[in-house]
């Protein structure tokens, strides 16, 4: 091992999650000379690197900008302040003494001691395992993040006649880029039947470009030796069964899958952070902050996020979290608020209050278990109802939010529990819950 570093900020990643925390903790007064940012990737700017699409930084910057753009508007702020980053370098553990094990080209295999880290590691791809598909493996199967990556970054492409499986919003980008860069897509297939991204994508990225999209099928089998040649093509019912005598053989050279993404969590097994089994991130209160006292998470790495606003909104919050922790480390709170999730709700952020002299303003992040008409959303305490809002329609694939004003706190008083609740107004029919709650 060659050398002890002392840093009192580590920010692990520097995608938006890491650089806008970067940016906040010095908003906030910490010296950029104190900070450490460290990045795998040869280019800070994380995802935002490979999104050469529009639709980012909308409630951020006032205006909606491409990936890239975003990246280079952040890394450009990272380098005026000239705080510290390594890139190239992995992180390759973490302890609870907050001693960070990396391997990196300008320190070789080192250690850091950090007064405190914060986890923005953001989130890894399902791998195909996920899918359970048969036949064989050949070459040609790709992930939909990887052919992101390697038709923006690399400038290759996976191959010229593709077949895409899964409609999220990434499925859906990545066919339209494949078609604008001169492949072919035979289709896109959702198991599901109805598509998974936002109708503004079904739009914009598949009829537009004149893909088709097969609800209510799957792929059932991939087909080829060496180098895929087809796929078989099945019909699904409402619970994800094949209907018998319905696979149809589609050739193709090439298969993209999209099956969902798990927050990047690995490195942190041994700090004794408590993870949630629902989100996947760490347990946090209101500043992003661990069951470990100095260790803070943002970003994709504390649940999936739909949108980099509601990063760039948690990595403020964490930024003058860090600032307030290194100058007040022995601060303890008065008492714990405990946040449940009530009916039709999938998960909150965060998932406790600490509650120091007063309930200070906060947000709580929440999304609903599925696709739903007609929501009113509530907070209650001892079955009482203190908040309540309607919310329309709204399906899993988004973001709600809750702001704990100071009326709201009041009505919370001295509550050690509060739950969150969704409820369906009469005329707001289920459209689908993801074979929960059931009506
Ligand atoms: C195809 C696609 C389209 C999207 N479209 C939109 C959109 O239109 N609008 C919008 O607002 N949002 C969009 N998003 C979402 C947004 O891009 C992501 O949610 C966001 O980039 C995640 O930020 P992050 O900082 O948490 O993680 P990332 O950007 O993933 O950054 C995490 C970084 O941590 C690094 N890292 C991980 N582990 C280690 C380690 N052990 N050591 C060192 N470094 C490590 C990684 O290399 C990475 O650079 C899109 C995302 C995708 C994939």
């Amino acid at each position: 091992m060659s050398e002890l570093i002392n840093k009192k900020v580590v920010i692990i990643g520097s995608g938006p999650a890491g650089l806008v925390c970067a940016l906040s903790c010095c908003q906030n007064g910490i010296e950029p000379s104190d900070m450490l940012i460290i990045e795998r990737e040869s280019e800070i700017g994380g995802t935002l690197n490979q999104c050469i699409h529009s639709g980012f930084g909308k409630s951020y910057l006032d205006e909606v900008v491409t990936g890239t753009e975003l990246a280079s508007m952040l890394s450009d702020g990272i380098r005026q302040l000239e705080i510290e980053y390594i890139t190239d370098s992995t992180v390759l553990s973490v302890d609870k003494q907050k001693r960070i094990r990396v391997v990196s080209p300008k320190y070789g295999y080192c250690t850091i001691k950090a007064e405190s880290i914060v986890l923005a590691m953001g989130c890894r791809e399902k791998t195909k395992g996920a899918l359970q598909i048969g036949g064989t493996r050949p070459a040609g199967v790709f992930s939909a993040g990887a052919v992101q990556r390697i038709v923006n970054i690399k400038g290759y492409m996976p191959g010229k006649r593709t077949v895409v499986l899964g409609s999220g919003d990434l499925a859906m980008i990545v066919a339209r880029r494949l078609v604008l860069e001169g492949g072919r897509v035979v289709c896109v297939c959702e198991p599901k039947p109805y598509a998974e991204g936002s109708d503004e994508n079904i739009k914009e990225c598949l009829d537009d470009f004149d893909i088709p999209l097969y609800c209510s099928h799957s792929v059932t089998r991939i087909l080829g030796k060496g180098r895929i040649e087809a796929v078989e093509i099945s019909h699904v019912d409402k619970r994800g069964k094949i209907v018998k005598g319905t696979a149809k053989r589609v050739k193709c050279d090439s298969f993209v899958y999209q099956c969902g993404l798990v927050p990047e969590n690995e490195i942190i097994k041994d700090t004794g952070i408590r993870l949630d089994t629902r989100t996947r991130g760490a347990y946090v209160n209101q500043y992003f902050e661990t069951n470990v006292r100095g260790i803070f998470t943002c970003g994709n790495a504390v649940r999936i996020h739909d949108l980099v606003d509601y990063i760039v909104e948690e990595a403020q919050v964490v930024g003058s979290a860090v600032k307030r922790y290194l100058d007040n480390k022995t601060e303890k709170p008065e008492r714990v608020i405990r946040i449940k999730n009530g009916e039709r709700i999938l998960y909150s952020v965060p998932q406790h209050i600490d509650v120091y002299d007063d309930i200070e303003d906060c947000v709580i992040y929440f999304r609903v278990n599925g696709k739903y008409k007609n929501l009113l959303i509530t907070v209650k305490k001892d079955g009482e109802v203190i908040y309540s809002r309607e919310k329309g329609s709204m399906s899993w694939l988004e973001t709600g939010k809750i702001q704990l004003t100071r009326e709201l706190a009041e009505k919370i008083g001295d509550a050690k529990e509060i739950v969150i609740c969704a409820s369906e107004k009469e005329d707001g029919a289920n459209i689908d819950n993801n074979g929960e709650d059931k009506e």
